[in-house]
């Protein structure tokens, strides 16, 4: 993308690569609109903090009816009726329906806050101190999460070893060439091998900062049982995939498995409000009390939002099988036209968490910025920015998806032409 125009004040840290060189005052829906007028589609969503778009009417007037009664609104683990009345709804909607029994955990505003929850109580479960995760993989920035993190370029600035994590090949690492996990088995079984026997395995069933790569759902499934054989936790890290993103709520429903712990931030409160649930199995639940917390761990106008979010869409499948199932099909079926109008594209990811692999690592980058002049804001991302990443709101209007589709239809024509 262009990097030469930025349009952050002085003061503000450098903080992304790059940036959309425009100030934003406006945000409905799937389109924000600029100082100058000029709107833009958004296919970005916060980095999928706005499964259901931005300002949705009915999230809008619940915060602000909440907001201006006077209820709490910082109440740290206190319980209040917005709490309540998530757990409740959550427990109700999400969890009985799907046959899951988790405990819920508050660790904190956002996703680095629950993978590091996550991490701490699958070594105190375990009493083991090894966590194993995967090349490619992201899990946040401060040091747990951040040393089960496999962007190296992630890591490096960190000054400090970060121990006790192994990476390991995720699906995509060998192009399908390994079939199972018969390498980690011998060597977990191997007295001689070195190898610890780790208290967890953290995993994103797809990575979102990592190139948009999705497991395939069968070497999902076996991991699971690999980690049940072993007595090794597994920890789905549903951040980013999680609240819909890949067309059910969890993106582990459809692989067959039930995680020991899940992570699950974003899009939870579905207003971009900071949010974030460590779910548990019951039996796994050792915390003392106030073992593990932090200031920002009841923030009722997310709990508000998200109450309203599940009650809207996830209350039953009439939102999942009807306009979500169309999104995808209408973003997946012009992704697969793109490709294969260019040498050496693919289509990457599961859902709305989708990407477009080109083999020259430059493409992806032009691509954004020519749909920037175009009027749609789409990221990239994978080690070498290779991927473009599509993550439009699950919401989004056929209309609006079928115009960004054609913005970059246009723009990868004009780049790869
Ligand atoms: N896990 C995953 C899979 C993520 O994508 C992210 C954020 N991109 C995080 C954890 C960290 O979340 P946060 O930035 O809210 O700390």
């Amino acid at each position: 993308m262009d990097t030469t125009v930025f349009t952050t004040i002085e003061s503000e840290v450098r903080s992304y690569s790059r940036s959309w060189p425009t100030v934003f005052t406006q945000a409905k829906g799937a389109v924000q609109t600029a100082e100058d007028g000029t709107e833009y589609l958004d296919f970005f969503s916060g980095a999928g903090a706005l499964n259901y778009g931005h300002n949705h009417p009915l999230l809008q007037k619940a915060l602000v009816e909440y907001i201006t009664s006077d209820a709490p609104v910082h109440s740290l683990d206190m319980m209040t009726p917005a709490k309540r009345d998530f757990l409740q709804t959550f427990s109700d909607v999400i969890l009985k329906p799907r046959g899951l029994d988790y405990k819920v955990m508050f660790p904190g505003p956002t996703g680095t806050n629950t993978v590091e929850a996550a991490l701490k109580l699958a070594r105190k479960v375990t009493g083991r101190q090894h966590i194993l995760s995967f090349t490619n993989a992201f899990h946040g920035m401060t040091l747990g999460s951040l040393s089960v993190t496999g962007n190296s370029m992630k890591r490096k600035g960190a000054g400090i070893p970060l121990t006790n994590s192994s990476k390991i090949p995720y699906d995509d690492y060998f192009n399908g060439e390994t079939e199972d996990f018969m390498w980690l088995e011998r060597v977990l079984e191997d007295s001689g091998s070195g190898v610890d026997k780790p208290a967890a395995i953290i995993v994103e069933t797809v990575q979102g900062e990592g190139g948009v790569r999705a497991a395939r759902l069968e070497w999902l499934k076996q991991l699971s049982d690999l980690c049940g054989k072993h007595e090794i936790l597994l920890i789905v890290d549903d951040v980013q995939a999680g609240c819909g993103r890949t067309g059910t709520f969890f993106s582990f429903e459809e692989a067959g498995f039930t995680p020991d712990i899940v992570c699950v931030s974003k899009s939870i409160s579905g207003y971009g409000l900071p949010m974030a649930l460590t779910l548990f199995r019951p039996e796994l639940d050792v915390w003392e009390p106030g073992e593990h917390n932090g200031t920002f761990r009841g923030n009722n106008p997310a709990f508000v939002t998200a109450t309203a979010t599940l009650k809207e869409f996830w209350a039953d499948d009439s939102f999942q099988k009807g306009q979500l199932a169309e999104a995808i099909a209408t973003v997946h079926g012009a992704l697969e036209q793109i490709a294969a109008s260019v040498d050496g594209a693919s289509v990457r990811g599961r859902g709305l968490l989708a990407g477009l692999h080109f083999a020259d690592t430059e493409v992806a980058g032009k691509v954004a910025a020519e749909s920037f002049r175009n009027g749609l804001l789409v990221e990239t991302s994978g080690p070498d920015d290779e991927v473009l990443k599509l993550m439009p709101a699950l919401t989004a209007p056929k209309d609006q998806l079928e115009r960004g589709m054609g913005i970059i239809a246009a723009a990868v024509a004009k780049v790869t032409g």
